[in-house]
């Protein structure tokens, strides 16, 4: 498959499992020569083909395709100038991390296993308004030793080794958000020991920038 085709079909499975709603969010994928291929803005996923796919340079700028880019291309950006490893970003609102966004609350890694695809707690990146460049510096502050982050008050901003990896860990993110939020009303979350966050964030952070 060509990262053309991978960012194609995470963006379809981002909507199909409830990653996000209608149009929103948005999935890239750099290329080898440094450009990102980028979903186009507010185009039905399900009817979505690879030449409504819009390719950026690394600075931003259209240099191939027909629809406009996603409007967080910025985001998607500053995630590549930042981390040479990530080669893929997406950007989506899922219902319950999307709470934690908005109560600007971090989402814990208190399930086992969480940290070895996430790094850790998801945190959340201070307020900038959709669109901005600041959003994508914000969201970048965030991801150094984690995957994940929340973007305040909006949605969730994922960074992995591939779109096929990314949507898992998105995945995997949404559905510890769902957990905790239910084992709060249950009466709270317990901690894991952070000797197990330490050791499994440590395979998360070696896997990520092999030495
Ligand atoms: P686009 O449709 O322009 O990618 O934007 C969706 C979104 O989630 C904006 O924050
Ligand atoms: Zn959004």
């Amino acid at each position: 498959m060509s990262m053309h085709d991978e960012v194609l079909a995470a963006a379809k499975d981002m909507l199909r499992l409830n990653l996000t709603a209608g149009t929103s969010g948005n999935v890239s994928g750099r290329l080898e020569d440094g450009s990102v291929v980028i979903t186009p803005s507010s185009i039905d996923y399900e009817t979505m083909t690879l030449a409504d796919l819009v390719v950026l340079d690394a600075s931003g700028e259209v240099i191939e395709g027909t629809r406009s880019p996603s409007s967080e291309k910025l985001v998607h950006i500053a995630c590549y100038k930042r981390f040479p490893e990530v080669q893929s970003v997406i950007h989506a609102h899922p219902v319950y991390a999307s709470m934690f966004a908005v109560a600007r609350q971090p989402i814990p890694s208190a399930i086992d296993e969480f940290a070895v695809y996430v790094g850790g707690d998801v945190p959340v990146a201070d307020y900038a308004m959709t669109g901005s460049s600041e959003l994508g510096e914000n969201a970048a502050d965030c991801l150094v030793d984690v995957g994940s982050a929340l973007l305040a008050n909006h949605g969730t901003v994922t960074v992995s080794d591939s779109p096929e990896r990314a949507i898992h860990q998105l995945g995997v993110v949404e559905r510890a958000a769902q957990i905790v939020w239910g084992a709060r009303i249950l009466g709270g979350d317990a901690e894991l020991p952070s000797s197990t966050n330490e050791t499994l964030g440590g395979y998360y952070r070696m896997m990520r920038k092999p030495s």
